[in-house]
């Protein structure tokens, strides 16, 4: 598993590892100015597109948590990572059809988006997998273009599966806010997640912002922020 990681070309790696130093000190300097110990925030870097070897590069400077988008190409990535499957979080839209293809090769479902998925996760689970954490994906912003549960509905699903589901530990929330009015959405995330929060306490994780926002999101209390072309340059 060790072997891809230094084939990457040096120059290519030194500058993904400088762009990795440069979110962590941005997080560490945006967490101090919140009276946040930086330590509370994890930086989950995002692989989409992106070639193993880099990927690769990003793990040997330190990255110990990837995001694959989809089933697809986490399929075609996750064996040439330089990491534990383990450490590898799903937080594209899941349908239930590739459920079979990507259990085993993740540690976390960060986009749990439906009372149907889960109970698909749960099921396929029930054949004799590990218990498999999620976090709920909620669309704080009543988006079309995009998927998760009313913030309105969000407790009522929780507690359904937490009664149904249970190789299905929820450690938390997910949301991608809207990029309007921002503040409003990152605010109405971070107090769904503490009015959830109570009494519950594997219940520790509000993964919400991304290159353009992650600044913002540790404002509003995230706890791990998910970074693409911040760290791996703009996807073509
Ligand atoms: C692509 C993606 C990210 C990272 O986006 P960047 O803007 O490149 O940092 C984070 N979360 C999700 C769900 C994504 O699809």
């Amino acid at each position: 598993m060790m072997k891809n990681l230094c084939s990457e070309a040096p120059a290519e790696a030194a500058e993904i590892a400088q762009r990795v130093r440069a979110v962590r000190e941005r997080m560490a300097e945006q967490s101090l100015r919140c009276g946040r110990d930086p330590a509370e925030t994890a930086l989950m870097a995002v692989t989409k597109t992106v070639p193993p070897e880099r990927v690769n590069a990003a793990i040997a400077a330190g990255i110990s948590l990837l995001g694959e988008n989809r089933v697809q190409e986490c399929c075609e990535k996750y064996q040439k990572y330089a990491c534990n499957p383990d450490a590898i979080h799903f937080i594209g839209h899941l349908q239930t059809n590739k459920i079979r293809d990507i259990i085993g090769k993740i540690g976390m479902v960060e986009s749990v988006d439906s009372l149907h998925l889960a109970h698909a996760l749960q099921k396929e689970l029930e054949k004799g997998g590990a218990p498999l954490p999620i976090l709920l994906q909620v669309n704080i912003g009543g988006e079309l273009s995009k998927s998760g549960f009313s913030p309105e509905e969000t407790g009522e699903a929780l507690a359904e599966i937490e009664r149904t589901c249970p190789l299905l530990p929820v450690r938390g929330l997910m949301a991608i806010p809207p990029r309007t009015e921002s503040d409003r959405w990152f605010a109405k995330m971070q107090a769904l997640f503490e009015e959830l929060r109570a009494g519950r306490p594997g219940f520790n994780t509000l993964s919400m912002g991304m290159s353009g926002d992650f600044e913002q999101a540790i404002r509003f209390g995230s706890t791990q922020v998910r970074i693409g072309s911040a760290i791996f340059g703009q996807r073509s």
